[in-house]
């Protein structure tokens, strides 16, 4: 499978460089040359397949033999060894829990499978590998979990001071390794800009060899299609034979993978980009323009994105034609009060205790008449990753995972820096 780029079809790139390049060298996004389509037989026999059967079957049909079989069947293994629980609520809604890997966040699926391919590619690299991201929260765990201890790569990891819950700091801060915590006095944008910048810098460019780690890497896009067929499979044991799916969106991957799921030949009948105030995508889904902002801090925080970096793959696998893409895609955005309430209806309705974002999803499945389909909420963090956000009456239902209580005592390790990208540089350097 060959990757192209969004401003240029004539690009042809392997998957290894286009997962080393992240951005491309135009300054757009990879995408397949082609999206790779599913046989029939595939579908048909889903219900019998495994978890891990159905990983490699998608899988190789994206990434094809540049990876044999036999690897990309351990990678797999290695990867997603977490279960992912498909809750039906009752009402023709369920949730998917994608929660269950080392971080508590969907993003494992993207960070676990993305460590694991690049070491597989880079480790006869005589030179050290330096993974720069940004995190506003969830990134920053599950990648440093994701590549904790992998020979040959370093993780610089820039979050913003204050801005990230307690445990998401836990999770970025307490390994040490050959994992950085750069703590730094501004906001996910500042930490954004640095690694921009970064990558940008000739000095660092001479000494390092550098590449990202952000979610719009297609590495991180492929195992997230992963579970949209898992979804299905599970619907189809559940009795139903047609789903909905309502992901709750900041900058989109998660969605996007999804909607290549669906081209692949998933059988979906709609999604739903549910989102929090950052609304860009709905406000144009709704008939407005597509208009980027600064983004607005809620509580749903791993959402609080003012220009979704994904947005302009959905557009493209639609040939940028709205028409088209609204026949499958509705958004509804939800603000905090609104939210709230979702977290208190879902526990009094079914006894179930949904994170923010997760909360916002679920709303985003009563927006649409399920007709019989079931309305699957895409559930993408713990609660107890955001205490904060609870009212006291409800604090006492989370119950935390084992691994989450040990993390509270665990040592830090953080270099603070002030909010200047020659404090970063100098710190990037001094660690060497
Ligand atoms: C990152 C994240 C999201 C948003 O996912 P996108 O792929 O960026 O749209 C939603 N919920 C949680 C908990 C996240 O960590």
């Amino acid at each position: 499978m060959h990757f192209c780029t969004l401003n240029n079809s004539d690009i042809r790139v392997t998957f290894e460089n286009a997962i080393f390049n992240g951005l491309a060298p135009d300054n757009s996004l990879y995408m397949p040359v082609e999206v790779p389509q599913l046989k029939s037989s595939f579908f048909e026999e889903i219900e019998q397949l495994s978890f891990e059967d159905i990983c490699i079957h998608v899988a190789e049909a994206w990434i094809g033999n540049e990876i044999p079989r036999e690897h990309l069947a351990n990678i797999i293994q290695d990867a997603m060894n977490f279960p992912v629980p498909l809750n039906i609520l009752g009402d023709d809604t369920a949730v998917l829990e994608l929660f269950h890997g080392p971080s508590m966040a969907f993003k494992d699926f993207g960070a676990r499978f993305m460590s694991r391919v690049m070491s597989y590619f880079w480790k006869d690299c005589p030179q050290t590998l330096d993974i720069l991201v940004a995190t506003s929260g969830d990134t920053g765990g599950a990648v440093a979990l994701g590549f904790f201890d992998v020979p040959n790569i370093r993780v610089t990891i820039l979050f913003p001071k204050g801005k990230v819950s307690a445990l998401q700091e836990m999770q970025i801060s307490s390994l040490g390794k050959n994992i950085r915590a750069v703590e730094v006095d501004g906001t996910f944008d500042d930490c954004q800009t640095f690694v921009k910048q970064a990558f940008l810098d000739p000095e660092l460019k001479r000494n390092f060899r550098m590449s990202s780690a952000n979610s719009i890497n297609v590495s991180r896009l492929i195992p997230q299609t992963f579970y949209y067929f898992l979804a299905y499979k599970k619907a189809r044991l559940a009795g139903f034979d047609r789903v909905i799916f309502s992901a709750p969106s900041g900058n989109f991957g998660n969605l996007a993978a999804g909607i290549m799921a669906s081209k692949m030949g998933l059988p979906v009948e709609r999604f739903i980009a549910a989102t929090n105030e950052n609304d860009i995508v709905p406000q144009f889904l709704n008939g407005g323009e597509f208009k980027p902002r600064p983004s607005i801090q809620t509580i749903s925080n791993a959402m609080d994105v003012g220009n979704p970096s994904n947005w302009p793959r959905i557009l493209s696998l639609f040939g940028n034609n709205i028409q088209r893409l609204l026949q499958i895609l509705s958004g509804h955005s939800f603000d905090d009060v609104q939210t709230q309430k979702a977290i208190k209806e879902v526990l009094n309705r079914y006894n179930y205790l949904v994170c923010p974002h997760s909360a916002i999803a679920w709303l985003g499945t009563q927006q649409t008449p399920s007709n019989g389909a079931l309305r699957i909420a895409l559930a993408t963090a713990h609660p107890c990753k955001f205490p904060d956000i609870y009212p006291p009456e409800i604090i006492d239902s989370i119950v935390c995972p084992k691994g989450a209580a040990r993390l509270s005592d665990a040592q830090q390790r953080k270099y603070p820096i002030k909010n200047s990208y020659v404090a970063f540089k100098e710190v990037f350097k001094a660690l060497g």
